[in-house]
């Protein structure tokens, strides 16, 4: 694990100043950014750490003899090494670069698919899925004459683990699911589902898209099987993410994509692969995506995800409260367990008109199905407004977020 930094409340107006970007205006008003769900500022840190690879270290990695290869190779190997501290992952060799939480996503569908999915087979993903964690197992099972099964929420957006119980079964080969939805802000009880499942040998893949930048992630304790995450809503930079994989299911998995990088060696009639973790890395990656996804951790370890967590929960508190003043609106998602977003939508208004009013005055929000069509159809609505807050953010910011908010509603209506 990383040093976990002492327990300490944030000054979200000293934080900010690590953040470029906030300090300018939008449409002439100071920017007030709810838009982190969808990515995540970046700190002068990561910037500077990206700016530093291109301007001193820039060369291809794992291939030259030459020192600047050499070096580049050792400082994006610690940075795998920094990525699996994050996760408290056992070995460095288990984590995989890859593009994004979709890329990785895709890997494992494709590859432990390729192997282990069979006619007949089942595969459960739940109703909160953001479509990356759809589409891949829908596709897998449409290939290979599977069944997808979908675990139902509750009205309050939680999972039903009853019912998961009864779609567990001895055809069921992999479990997905997401730790936070990025529509509801759900936190499952990713715990309790994956010693559920693991109860028939099941291993589940965990959508961590939205939880590792609000919560402290530790695979082993969660006996996660992989778990997926993307550098840009980590603060970091955009292109590069993480597959988390237990060695003994990567161990036995096919490369996923191949080429340059992932081989021993290569004849016309047949190659060998390399081992973990070059196996699932072919071709030259983000290497300043990686450099700059460590400097990111770095970053938020130093401030530490504990207090990231309770600072942002009062936060929502705050907001939910303001919000549930408001007449004729409505959240969408009423769990007690949430991460740092709101989702709502207010009666014969549509998001759109919200979202766009508010970036009149400066205000980011994200107006849509947020990639969670099947999500927008159970509740029955087209779309929500969704806030999503970092720690960046402060109450005065929501407060003028709900003035704004309620001069919307009155133009609107
Ligand atoms: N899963 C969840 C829960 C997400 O919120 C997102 C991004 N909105 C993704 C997956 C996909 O992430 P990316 O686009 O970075 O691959």
């Amino acid at each position: 694990m990383l040093t976990e930094s002492k327990k300490k409340s944030i000054d979200p107006l000293v934080v900010r100043k690590d953040f470029p970007l906030l300090a300018r205006t939008v449409n002439n008003k100071p920017l007030i950014y709810f838009d982190n769900g969808a990515t995540a500022q970046k700190p002068q840190a990561v910037i500077d750490a990206v700016d530093y690879y291109y301007s001193f270290q820039n060369a291809n990695i794992h291939r030259g003899v030459h020192t600047l290869s050499q070096e580049i190779t050792i400082a994006y190997e610690n940075a795998r090494a920094t990525v699996q501290m994050f996760l408290n992952a056992e070995h460095a060799h288990e984590i995989i670069f890859t593009k994004g939480t979709t890329d990785a996503i895709n890997l494992v569908a494709h590859s432990y698919g390729k192997k282990f999915i069979e006619e007949g087979d089942e595969i459960i993903i739940s109703a909160m899925e953001h479509h990356s964690n759809i589409l891949p197992w829908q596709q897998l099972c449409d290939d290979k004459k599977a069944l997808l099964k979908v675990i139902p929420i509750n009205n309050d957006g939680e999972i039903e683990l009853e019912v998961l119980k009864g779609q567990l079964t001895s055809k069921t080969k992999l479990l997905a699911i997401t730790h936070v939805s990025n529509t509801l802000g759900t936190i499952n009880p990713i715990k309790e589902i994956i010693a559920l499942s693991h109860q028939l040998g099941i291993p589940v893949l965990v959508d961590g898209a939205q939880a590792v930048p609000h919560l402290k992630v530790d695979v082993l304790d969660l006996d996660a099987d992989f778990y997926c995450f993307s550098a840009h809503k980590l603060f970091g930079p955009t292109g590069v993410g993480i597959l988390y994989g237990k060695e003994k299911w990567l161990n036995e998995m096919p490369p996923y994509q191949t080429g340059g990088g992932v081989i021993k060696t290569v004849t016309f009639e047949k190659t060998t692969f390399a081992d973990l973790p070059l196996k699932f890395e072919a071709g030259t990656p983000h290497i300043a995506g990686g450099i700059g996804l460590a400097a990111a951790i770095n970053y938020v370890d130093k401030i530490g995800l504990i207090n990231i967590a309770n600072f942002e929960h009062s936060l929502q508190e705050y907001a939910t409260k303001l919000l549930s003043e408001i007449e004729g609106l409505k959240i969408i998602g009423a769990t007690k367990q949430k991460a740092a977003v709101i989702s709502f939508v207010i009666d014969g208004i549509h998001p759109f008109d919200i979202g766009m009013i508010l970036d009149k005055q400066g205000i980011a929000v994200r107006t849509g199905h947020h990639c969670t069509q099947p999500l927008m159809q159970i509740y029955g609505v087209e779309g929500t407004v969704r806030v999503s807050f970092a720690f960046y953010n402060t109450m005065e910011e929501i407060d003028s977020f709900i003035l704004a908010l309620k001069k919307a509603i009155k133009m609107l209506t």
